[in-house]
């Protein structure tokens, strides 16, 4: 239950704006609850609109990987912003960030910045389709890269969530050159290319899913992936917009030791801004307008306040922080589980270092088509009951949740005390 403040600014909010809130997932839609407004934050704390204390699962959905408000982050774009705002020009402190990009994701020889996730995925398909001159797609059920027209297909989180897999407003057309396949499932996407090779641009995929709730890859899905493009001419993107720096530095792809042909990256790498990226191989970056005839811009892209906090942020991304993590998860895990075991209810913790997801059902959640086994009512009552004592967590059960570095022992042992809390009251009705 939102506080009264919250209520309030919510009925103005949906005057104005389509549900009161600028990101449909944000409207706790699908847990049947009402959005508490945030009026700060500072490290693994947000404070409601009335003052109100919660510990915070969501991370602004991942960027926030040191917490809120780090004082390094702060500092970079206060003194940044002194220097002007935007210039539409080009600046040295692109250039570092482009070379910090590319020295932590060794698949990456060039890249461009931009300015969200959809618009790097978008971008990378492009330059795909326009280097290999095919116009074909292929993606995983359940995964989300974001909004442009030709990726909102059986796509995950917000448009899973609310039941609108194709959106509205998506031309069929558009649709059709989009080809979807189950996740984790290596013999269909044999089959797919053994038929259609030839008409492939690109293969994109979430290479741990975060869109349907967490979602490991199975041994050699990715590495197929990466091998079926090589063989048949097609581009492999790895969309890390959530998993990049949030799995290991490098992210996922430095985990698996895998280098695909292109990279999506977005949320930590922007550092808490509107700031996101895509790069790869020099030969399909070579493409890209003024170099090649790959049209791709934007007035605010590489903005030197956004690249100044990321530049502050990914400096202090070392091995202790991915350390801290790795154990701050296990140990959530463990006890969400164990909780679920106390309390008897079925559900399966899925977790890939900081990145976690407790399924209402047994699991384990391979792909789509188990990850919509859950019980999403249950999952709306234990949000809720989470949410009145102060556990902030994703309000959708597709949804992964984040632990950042500001996160410690106590917090997750006082998160997992109220899960257990929670869990028995979601079982009651
Ligand atoms: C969040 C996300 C996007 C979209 O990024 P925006 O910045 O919200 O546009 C794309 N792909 C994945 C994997 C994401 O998690």
């Amino acid at each position: 239950m939102s506080d009264p403040k919250s209520v309030e600014l919510l009925a103005r909010a949906e005057r104005v704006i389509p549900g009161g809130v600028n990101s449909p997932v944000r409207a706790f839609k699908s847990v049947g609850g009402k959005p508490v407004f945030i009026s700060r934050a500072e490290g693994p704390y947000l404070f409601g609109a009335d003052g109100a204390k919660y510990t915070d699962y969501v991370g602004s959905w991942g960027p926030m990987i040191l917490g809120h408000a780090h004082p390094a982050v702060v500092e970079a774009i206060i003194s940044a912003a002194k220097n002007g705002t935007s210039y539409g020009a080009p600046t040295e402190l692109e250039v570092i960030f482009a070379e910090k990009v590319i020295s932590l994701y060794p698949s990456i020889e060039m890249m461009r910045a931009v300015s969200s996730g959809t618009e790097a995925c978008m971008a990378a398909i492009r330059a795909a389709r326009g280097f290999t001159g095919r116009e074909s797609i292929v993606k995983f059920e359940g995964c989300y890269h974001g909004h442009a027209d030709f990726l909102l297909v059986k796509a995950g989180s917000g448009a899973l969530t609310f039941g609108v897999p194709d959106s509205a407003g998506v031309p069929v057309a558009t649709a059709k050159g989009t080809l979807t396949l189950p996740y984790n499932d290596i013999p269909a996407l044999k089959e797919l290319f053994a038929a259609r090779g030839s008409e492939i641009a690109a293969v994109i995929v979430e290479p741990v899913v975060g869109n349907m709730g967490v979602v490991p890859p199975e041994k050699g899905f990715l590495e197929a992936i990466v091998a079926l493009c090589k063989e048949h001419g097609a581009v492999s993107i790895f969309d890390e917009v959530m998993t990049g720096s949030r799995v290991a530095r490098g992210g996922m792809q430095e985990r698996a030791g895998i280098r695909p042909d292109l990279t999506c990256l977005g949320k930590i790498i922007g550092g808490g801004m509107p700031l996101a990226a895509y790069g790869g191989k020099r030969e399909i970056m070579e493409k890209i307008a003024p170099l090649g005839p790959v049209y791709q811009a934007g007035t605010l892209s590489g903005n030197p306040v956004a690249v100044s906090a990321a530049l502050a942020m990914l400096e202090r991304l070392d091995a202790g922080v991915y350390e801290k993590l790795e154990h701050l998860g296990a140990r959530l895990e463990a006890g969400l589980t164990a909780q679920a075991k106390k309390n008897g209810v079925d559900v399966c913790v899925q977790r890939v270092g900081s990145m976690i997801t407790m399924f209402f059902t047994p699991g384990p959640v391979k792909n789509f088509g188990d990850a919509v086994k859950s019980d999403t009512k249950r999952f709306g009552r234990w949000h809720g009951a989470m949410l009145s004592r102060g556990q902030y967590w994703p309000p959708s059960q597709y949804e992964a949740a984040f632990i950042s570095a500001s996160h410690d022992d106590a917090i997750i042992d006082a998160t997992i005390a109220a899960a257990g809390e929670a869990l028995q009251a979601a079982i009651k009705e």
